[in-house]
């Protein structure tokens, strides 16, 4: 079985409200080693290559907005003037870019067996009201999908997790050079992995 890799982003609103060591600590208390880790600006074109310009990826984040409008009977065209998902996902995309170039942002990449099953049970549920108590966005967010999306923001929801194998490797190497990356053992595998 091989290790996999995960880019963590701890997002600006974590940043700005001093959470980075102890949202660090969740990922290494867990015992996932920490191979790249800065602190810079996002550029512009780096969000925008981060998050995918795929009609799958819109329609997913579309589809959040929509059923949380149908669940709670608002009517979705009051803020996004459409009921599509594709459309609604692809405005989702263009807050984000303004809200990670709101402060810098700590990118750290790490490495373990089932990495992404790891990180994004840490992480919890996107929306902060779903992510069970325990979790990172579940402790540290109490931001509501009706506010963000009334006031036209994305949720902050503190930080982004990879989602799968195949992003974890692209987002690895779309934020860190590989002269950036170490690759060293922990020392408490010899005790987990015997
Ligand atoms: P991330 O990729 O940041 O780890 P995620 O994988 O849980 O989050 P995605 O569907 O990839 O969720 O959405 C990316 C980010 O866009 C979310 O973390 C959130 O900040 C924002 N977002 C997604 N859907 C919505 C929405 N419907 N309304 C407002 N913000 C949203
Ligand atoms: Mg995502």
């Amino acid at each position: 079985m091989k290790k996999q890799k995960a880019l963590i982003i701890i997002k600006p609103d974590a940043v700005q409200r001093g959470l980075s060591g102890t949202i660090v600590k969740r990922f290494e208390q867990v015992g996932l080693t920490i191979i790249g880790f800065k602190f810079q600006k996002a550029d512009e074109k780096t969000v925008i290559a981060h998050y995918p310009s795929t009609d799958a990826w819109f329609e997913k984040v579309g589809k959040r907005t929509l059923n949380n409008c149908q669940v709670k009977g608002i009517d979705v065209k009051d803020t996004f003037k459409t009921d599509d998902a594709i459309t609604i996902g692809k405005q989702v995309k263009q807050w984000l870019i303004t809200y990670f170039q709101e402060s810098p942002v700590l990118v750290m990449a790490v490495e373990g067996y089932e990495v992404i099953e790891i990180v994004r049970k840490l992480s919890g549920n996107t929306i902060p009201v779903l992510a069970a108590p325990g979790t990172i966005r579940g402790d540290f967010s109490h931001d509501s999908i009706d506010l963000a999306n009334e006031t036209c923001r994305p949720l902050r929801n503190v930080i982004h997790a990879s989602d799968a194998v195949e992003d974890g490797e692209k987002e690895v190497a779309l934020w860190f050079t590989p002269d950036e990356l170490f690759s060293y053992v922990r020392c408490d595998e010899k005790i987990m992995f015997p």
